[in-house]
């Protein structure tokens, strides 16, 4: 997609930038939950207008205001669905970030400012046929395909939905007994099967011991592991895939569908593949 919405950037507050008569493009909502999963990973919830509108899969762009009054902004994948109250945002916290790092040390009642319109093109929608789903991500790339799960309309428009979810070490997994629950209980009647797939890129061996995969995700497609531990072949007729995360992942998974035959899905022209790089 294009990255219009740049992932960095700085505004001025909104006392020094606006005419006093604009009509402001954000609301400044309240902290309602954090958790953290690790030190580096946490989870936050902030209040949602009532007026904020998104489909899942797309993104929210948030704001925190320095101390001289900038506005720093950020793209976040929302987590929640479109019936929760909540905005929901997974975050990987960059030590030296600017924006993640402020957002760690935010307490419960702390505000951020949310723009009032929501963004991305990451969303099944774009797929007109297809039975089976592939979602794919790195890390925190897995925040939008939650949104999908917990909302309905995806587990009518497809059969099968595999979530592969690659982490470096076991500590970094995130959503996994929400997921977990979700795949289990799968199929529902008349709705898609859940299949939940990790795989670990550092301490393999306590993935293999846990029972998740190893390896990243473009050797698990090359070796033929991903398709059998989802027991779901790769097909031109029935796959569609969405890549979200790491730009390193998107980058080389693209290549390597695409010498499988599989295409980018394009506006005036249906296929395969929608991709999100988070930078
Ligand atoms: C469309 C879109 C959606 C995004 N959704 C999310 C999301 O749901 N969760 C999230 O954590 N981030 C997400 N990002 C990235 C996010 O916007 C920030 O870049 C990130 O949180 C770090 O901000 P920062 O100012 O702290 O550091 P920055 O100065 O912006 O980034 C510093 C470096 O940290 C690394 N980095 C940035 N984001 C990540 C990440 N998610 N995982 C691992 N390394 C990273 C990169 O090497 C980057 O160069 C998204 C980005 C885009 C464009």
């Amino acid at each position: 997609m294009s990255n219009a919405s740049a992932p960095s950037s700085t505004e001025r507050a909104p006392e020094t930038s606006a005419a006093p008569s604009a009509a402001p493009k954000f609301t400044e909502e309240p902290v309602v939950h954090i958790h953290h999963w690790n030190e580096g990973l946490m989870s936050l919830r902030i209040n949602r207008d009532a007026a904020y509108g998104f489909v899942p899969g797309q993104f929210a762009r948030i704001g925190l205001k320095k101390p001289d009054g900038e506005i720093i902004w950020r793209a976040y994948s929302i987590v929640s669905a479109p019936h929760e109250a909540f905005l929901e945002f997974f975050l990987v916290i960059v030590p030296t970030g600017e924006f993640s790092s402020r957002v760690a040390t935010l307490k419960l009642g702390d505000t951020m400012f949310v723009e009032k319109q929501s963004q991305g093109f990451l969303t099944a929608d774009r797929f007109k046929d297809g039975r089976d789903l592939w979602l794919m991500a790195t890390g925190t790339g897995l925040a939008p395909y939650i949104s999908m799960v917990r909302d309905h309309v995806l587990w009518q428009q497809f059969e099968n939905i595999v979530i592969v979810l690659s982490v470096r070490e076991r500590s970094d997994l995130g959503y996994t007994e929400e997921l977990k629950f979700l795949a289990d209980n799968s199929p529902r009647p008349g709705g898609a099967r859940l299949k939940f797939v990790t795989t670990l890129t550092r301490n393999t061996l306590d993935g293999a011991l846990n029972g998740v995969l190893s390896g990243r995700i473009n050797a698990l497609i090359e070796s033929g592991e991903l398709e059998h531990a989802a027991s779901l072949p790769l097909s031109d007729e029935h796959s569609r895939f969405m890549l979200c995360g790491n730009p390193d992942m998107v980058e080389g998974m693209r290549a390597l569908l695409k010498s499988r035959g599989f295409r980018m899905n394009r506006k005036l022209e249906s296929g395969h593949i929608i991709v999100e790089n988070y930078w």
